[in-house]
């Protein structure tokens, strides 16, 4: 196998490494989270589905001029949230931010400067947004990052069957996608409706329509089983729907980022 069709960077030598073409080269970090997903979900549902969307998009680019790879995966995230449930892992804001920038400063003076994050935990967003920040002024680097429910919004407003509220966590669309990909481990059979205890109408949490005011959630606390939304109706087909829609999103995205010049990206010195 060449480089080129190898999409996991740790399965190449160093050598394989060092032929990449680092204007044509992107390495996708996708990012999750080791979290309850209530009774029928397993812990590892957010870095599985951000995992699998990564992986999928790289092999879009199997062939072509451009090599797309999979830094490791960051198994944890950022679900203090969760931890009421036994087995929930959390990172602190700063570790999660010291890991990012760590690997991105190992990479950069290799010459890789095209980076991009694909997160599948809702709960890591904020911490993201404020890492690239902070990359973008310590390393002098734009690295992207995105939650792969984002780029698909319009699709989650069609399949989606349940009202807002039903799309928020071990919900209707995390159980839609885990049942395309991993159907034997999921346990429909518990699968049970939580619909959200919405604090106040302007804090709903739904993939599709989130409130405006963000309010520090604790499942525990606001749900009985870990569940947000309406996993009974989840499926496979609309599992599979969210997958290519996603990957397509994403590998568009690519596309026009692989367009932007390295001027566009690093700081000017
Ligand atoms: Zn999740």
């Amino acid at each position: 196998m060449t480089s080129n069709n190898e999409i996991h960077l740790w399965k190449h030598t160093w050598q394989q490494v060092d032929t990449l073409d680092r204007d044509r080269t992107l390495i996708l970090i996708p990012t999750g989270a080791m979290e309850q997903h209530g009774p029928h979900l397993p812990l590892d549902t957010d870095i599985f589905n951000a995992t699998a969307i990564s992986e999928s998009v790289a092999r879009n680019f199997i062939g072509s001029e451009h090599s797309v790879l999979l830094a490791p995966p960051l198994p944890w995230g950022t679900s203090p949230h969760h931890l009421g449930f036994p087995g929930t892992i959390s990172l602190r804001n700063n570790t999660m931010q010291s890991i990012l920038t760590d690997a991105i400063s190992s990479l950069l003076p290799h010459g890789f400067y095209r980076f991009l994050i694909i997160n599948g935990h809702g709960g890591n967003a904020g911490i993201l947004t404020a890492t690239i920040s902070e990359i973008s002024h310590d390393l002098g680097i734009s690295v992207p990052a995105l939650s792969y429910w984002q780029m698909i919004k319009q699709t989650l407003i069609e399949i989606g069957e349940s009202p807002i509220g039903g799309m928020g966590h071990a919900c209707e669309m995390e159980t839609s996608l885990m049942l395309h990909l991993r159907p034997e481990i999921v346990r429909m059979d518990l699968a049970i409706k939580e619909m959200p205890n919405e604090l106040t109408q302007w804090s709903c949490i739904d993939f599709r329509a989130g409130g405006p005011v963000g309010i520090p959630l604790d499942f525990r606390r606001d749900s009985k089983a870990g569940v947000m939304g309406d996993p009974t109706l989840a499926n496979a087909s609309k599992g599979e729907r969210i997958f290519l829609d996603a990957t397509a999103a994403i590998t568009s995205f690519a596309k026009e980022f692989f367009a932007l010049d390295k001027s566009a990206l690093l700081k000017k010195s």
